[in-house]
This record gives structure tokens, C-alpha cells and sequence, in this order.
């Protein structure tokens, strides 16, 4: 049978310069937003100052707030509290996963007054969220997370008793996603090795999702092929800069598509725990384990079930980023699993105990891995196999 279902995308702009399209699209909703940005990625570039004179021009009055880092259900809640009554149009969301989660759980909450611990996935009560939400329009100045085109914001609380968790609705998707390439020149090379490996990986991991279609299958692969075009190059500062920010944003815009569709899979599992438990930054979990969840979810497939499906799409994945065929799969496997390991070295993501993760907190680590990006992994994988996908990476 061939079928599938699509949920709710936002509207999409997408190419180098269509932040310009920013005012008048903000003024189809209104003329009172929040902006939530991130620190500095884009207050500190010029193109904050267009952007407020044309907010001017148009008479838009905002109200303006900075997420400098992984928002956390008590950050959302003074923030829907401090704007309770401000009657909004629109919250617009500039920045990095960050702010752009704030962002959308911002919009979200402030109609309705809640805290948003009553709707996070596997923690609290997990009430039905039934909105209403205000339109969201979301502007990444990273390539990264595909927030803004997922319906899901990530929140979390860190230390030992920690969670990072999703608030979760199609009613949280973005009216609009404005992606302009530019605006990822301000970003740093860790920041682009991070975010680029998680959009890689999150790439992969819908590609193989229990859940994937025909659809999403198309999406995946020219994200991945992007990916592999833009990423190194782009760390290294060389070539066509403008040319390699436009593959990787599209390459997480991409991904934000096909992760909210079809979901993820062992590397986004465990990046809840670790997350929550350790001061990770979520792209260095991503990209210090892909090439060692690939390996593992590769060799528990062909020892336990050598007909699942996922097999021949990693082999397909193999010849995309390796740019070769193959005759013999196992052959394939190994060069994928190799090209990944060194991406994962050229763009020195760091190891899990660099952030002092040691041996004896794995067994915690993993009894927290299994919600609701583990579940759509191509195979159940058993906990010593996830034990060998973080002592690889310890
Ligand atoms: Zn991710």
C-alpha cells in the first residue's frame, strides 16, 4: 500500500536576502508582536537595525526578549506571565533552537495563562493542549534544530534530577518560516558543527524511522545531499560561503520537516537523557554520537533481523554521502560508518566525558532513553547495545 499522511507545515520563505519580507509579513498579522531573539546572533548584526527601522516604518510596536540559552518551563512561564497582557498578534521568534522554542511555547501559552508543565510530554500531568495559540513566525539564524518547521518545543531543566522535554502540538507550528542563508553568518564553526551534525542527523534518523514515507523519503535524501556539500566546506571558512550556508539551511530546514513527520531515532533518544543529566549542548550530542548509533544500529540489524528495511536505506545513505556505489553492502556500511566518523573528528565534537559523563552514569542514562525519538528507531535496540553506542563516544 502506498500512502501517507502530511501534518501541518508552516509557509515557507526560503533563500538568501527574504528576511526583507519579515515587516510585511509581520504586518499581515498585526501591529503589536514579541520578538524573542537569542543573545547576540542577530541583535548584533545589521540586520537588527533594518529590522527595527522598517518595524517603525510600518508602525509594528514590539516588545522584545532575549532566550541566551536552552529555554526551561520556569523561563516560559515567567515570560507568558510577564506578557500577559500585552495582547499580541504575532510572536517572532530570531534566533537559534533556543529562541525559536521559547518562541513557539511563548505563543502557545500567553492566551490561555498556563504553565507549560501541564502539556510536557512525560512529565506532569500531560494535559490534551487544545490552544488556542497565536501565530508564531519563526527565523533561524542557525542551521540546525529545524525548528521552525517542527511543532514540538524542547525544554529542559539540567542537574541530576533533570528532564528535557516536549511541549507538543500541531497548533504550535509556525504560520511562517523565513530561512535566509545570510542571516547564518554570524555563526561561529563550533556552532556550525554542531547544529549542521544535528540537522545531518536528524536527517538520517527520520530517513530510517519506522515511520518514513515516500515523502519524507525525498526530503531526507536532498537534505542529506545538501548536508554533504555544505558542511565541511562551510566549517572550513572555504569556497562559495554564501553557496554553503543555503545547502545547510536548507539542509535543517529540510530536516525540521521530516523529523516532525515521521520522527527520530536512537541519537535523539538518548540526547533527552543526556541533556537533561549533563550540560551537553544538544548538536555536540547529535554529532559525537551518529557514527556510533549508525554502526550499532547497522550490526544489531543484520544480527537480528537481516530483512528490515532500514538496511538498504543506510546502503542508499552510504552511496548518497559517499558518492560511490557499492556492490557489497557490508562494504557500504563500513564507509558510511567511516565518513561519519570523520566528520564527527574534522569538526572536533567533543567526547561525552568532556563533560564529565563517566561509565557509572550510563545505566541512568539509558533507563531515560526511551521516549518518544526512540520509539521510531529502526530496531528496538537492547540496552547493552545502547551501553556501546556511549562507551564508544565516552
Ligand atoms: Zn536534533
Amino acid at each position: 500500500m502506498f500512502s501517507f499522511s502530511i501534518a501541518r507545515l508552516p509557509r515557507i520563505e526560503f533563500g538568501t536576502g527574504v528576511i526583507k519580507k519579515l515587516p510585511d509579513i509581520i504586518a499581515s498579522y498585526g501591529s503589536r508582536i514579541l520578538l524573542v531573539t537569542g543573545a547576540s546572533s542577530f541583535t548584533n548584526t545589521n540586520h537588527w537595525e533594518t529590522l527595527i527601522n522598517q518595524l517603525q516604518q510600518h508602525a509594528i510596536r514590539w516588545q522584545h526578549c532575549v532566550v541566551a540559552e536552552e529555554p526551561s518551563p520556569k523561563l516560559i512561564d515567567d515570560l507568558v506571565k510577564t506578557y500577559a497582557n500585552q495582547s499580541f498578534d504575532a510572536v517572532v521568534g530570531i534566533g537559534g533552537g533556543s529562541a525559536l522554542d521559547a518562541a513557539k511555547a511563548i505563543a502557545g501559552l500567553i492566551k490561555i495563562q498556563r504553565s507549560v508543565m501541564n502539556y510536557l510530554e512525560g512529565v506532569g500531568p500531560e494535559l490534551p493542549y487544545q490552544g488556542p495559540a497565536i501565530p508564531f513566525i519563526a527565523v533561524p539564524t542557525t542551521a540546525g534544530t529545524g525548528s521552525e518547521a517542527t511543532k514540538n518545543a524542547v525544554l529542559s531543566v539540567q542537574g541530576e534530577k533533570g528532564f528535557k522535554k516536549s511541549f507538543r502540538h500541531d497548533k504550535l507550528v509556525a504560520e511562517y518560516a523565513i530561512v535566509d542563508p545570510d542571516l547564518l553568518a554570524s555563526c561561529p564553526p563550533e556552532v556550525i558543527a554542531a547544529n549542521g551534525m544535528d540537522a545531518l542527523t536528524q536527517l538520517l534518523e527520520s530517513y530510517v524511522s519506522i515511520k518514513s514515507n515516500a515523502f519524507t523519503d525525498a526530503l531526507a535524501i536532498s537534505g542529506l545531499q545538501a548536508a554533504r556539500d555544505g558542511l565541511i566546506p562551510l566549517y572550513r571558512q572555504e569556497g562559495e560561503l554564501q553557496e554553503h550556508r543555503e545547502k545547510m539551511a536548507y539542509a535543517a530546514l529540510l530536516s525540521g520537516i521530516t523529523l516532525a513527520q515521521v520522527g527520530l531515532g536512537a541519537v535523539h533518544g538518548l540526547a533527552s537523557p543526556l541533556g537533561a543529566f549533563y550540560p551537553i549542548p544538544h548538536g555536540v550530542v547529535c554529532g559525537t554520537l551518529v557514527a556510533s548509533a549508525t554502526r550499532i544500529n547497522i550490526q544489531s540489524m543484520l544480527a537480528r533481523e537481516p530483512s528490515n528495511k532500514a538496511l538498504a536505506k543506510y546502503l542508499h545513505v552510504a552511496e548518497i554521502l559517499c558518492q560511490k556505489r557499492f556492490i557489497d553492502p557490508q562494504a557500504a556500511y563500513n564507509a558510511l560508518i567511516d565518513l561519519l566518523v570523520q566528520w564527527t573528528n574534522e569538526l572536533a565534537l567533543a567526547r561525552l566525558s568532556h563533560y564529565s559523563l563517566q561509565e557509572t552514569a550510563l545505566d541512568k542514562v539509558i533507563a531515560n532513553c526511551r521516549g518518544s525519538s526512540m520509539k521510531t528507531n529502526p530496531i528496538v535496540l537492547k540496552d547493552e547495545e545502547i551501553r556501546e553506542i556511549l562507551l564508544e563516544r565516552l
